[in-house]
This record gives C-alpha cells, sequence and structure tokens, in this order.
C-alpha cells in the first residue's frame, strides 16, 4: 500500500518548509496556503483522524497548535487566525493523517465563512437530544 504522504514528511523523504519539531508533533508550510504563512500541525505517529487520534495526543496537539498560532500571528501580523480540522472526505480531509490547519486570516483577504442555515420549529432541540445521548 503507497505509504501517507504526511508519513514521508516526517521521515525527511518528502522535503517541507518546517516550521516547528518535538518528539511528538511537526508542523509545516501547507503547500497550497490558503492565505501565505498557513501551516499543518501533524502528529508524528500516523493517525487517520481525531478519531483516531489518542486523547493523550489531541491534549498536546491542542496546546501545541497555540503555541504555533500565536507565532504565526505575529509573524504574518494577522487579523485573527483560524484553527481547523477536517475529518472524513466530506468534510474535506484529502489527507488521511490527522492534522490541524492554523491559518493567518486578514480582515480583507475575501474568504467568506460558512453560510450559516436555520431549524425547523423544535427542530434544534431534537439535534440536541440525539447528540446529547451519545455524549
Ligand atoms: P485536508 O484537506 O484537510 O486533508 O488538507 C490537506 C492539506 O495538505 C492541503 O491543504 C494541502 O495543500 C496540504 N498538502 C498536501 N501535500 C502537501 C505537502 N507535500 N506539503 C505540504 N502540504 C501539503
Amino acid at each position: 500500500m503507497e505509504e501517507c504522504i504526511f508519513c514521508k514528511i516526517v521521515k525527511g523523504d518528502i522535503p517541507c518548509s518546517r516550521i516547528y519539531e518535538d518528539d511528538m508533533f511537526l508542523a509545516f508550510l501547507d503547500i497550497s496556503p490558503i492565505n501565505k504563512g498557513h501551516v499543518l500541525l501533524i502528529p508524528k505517529e500516523h493517525h487517520r483522524d481525531i478519531f483516531d487520534t489518542p486523547d493523550d495526543t489531541l491534549a498536546g496537539f491542542a496546546k501545541t497548535a497555540k503555541k504555533i498560532a500565536k507565532a504565526v500571528k505575529q509573524a504574518t501580523d494577522a487579523d485573527g487566525i483560524n484553527l481547523g480540522q477536517n475529518n472524513g472526505k466530506a468534510a474535506g480531509q484529502e489527507v488521511s493523517h490527522s492534522h490541524m490547519h492554523i491559518i493567518p486570516r486578514f480582515a480583507d483577504d475575501g474568504l467568506k465563512h460558512w453560510p450559516g442555515g436555520n431549524y425547523e420549529e423544535d427542530e434544534a432541540e431534537k439535534f440536541a437530544e440525539k447528540i446529547k445521548d451519545r455524549l
């Protein structure tokens, strides 16, 4: 089976613009940035998505993302930062190795946020109950 592209980056088999590295995580520039300075943070171990990533790793993931987000914001003089994780093809995940997008945002960058929808009467409560039942 073809090895995961991010695992190849971890091994150094594929080059990347490395930003940060420790025992557990690696951060590098996204090759196709939404805005310049867009960073990807990945656990070095292969985990498919958030559901497949151990809780301990996720805790460190969030902490490391905060550290890198701060540096990205300062370095790019961004007005804001999006942290994003796509899980599953339908959610836009192209690379099946758990990763966090750290994206500098600018007031005038022209990007649109997701459109908001609405619920029919009583529908929100039903969704809330369904989700709560599974926690
Ligand atoms: P996602 O759609 O959430 O799976 O995001 C995958 C991201 O990986 C995309 O934004 C790609 O631009 C990025 N990407 C794919 N290959 C590479 C690579 N070799 N180096 C850096 N970023 C990459």
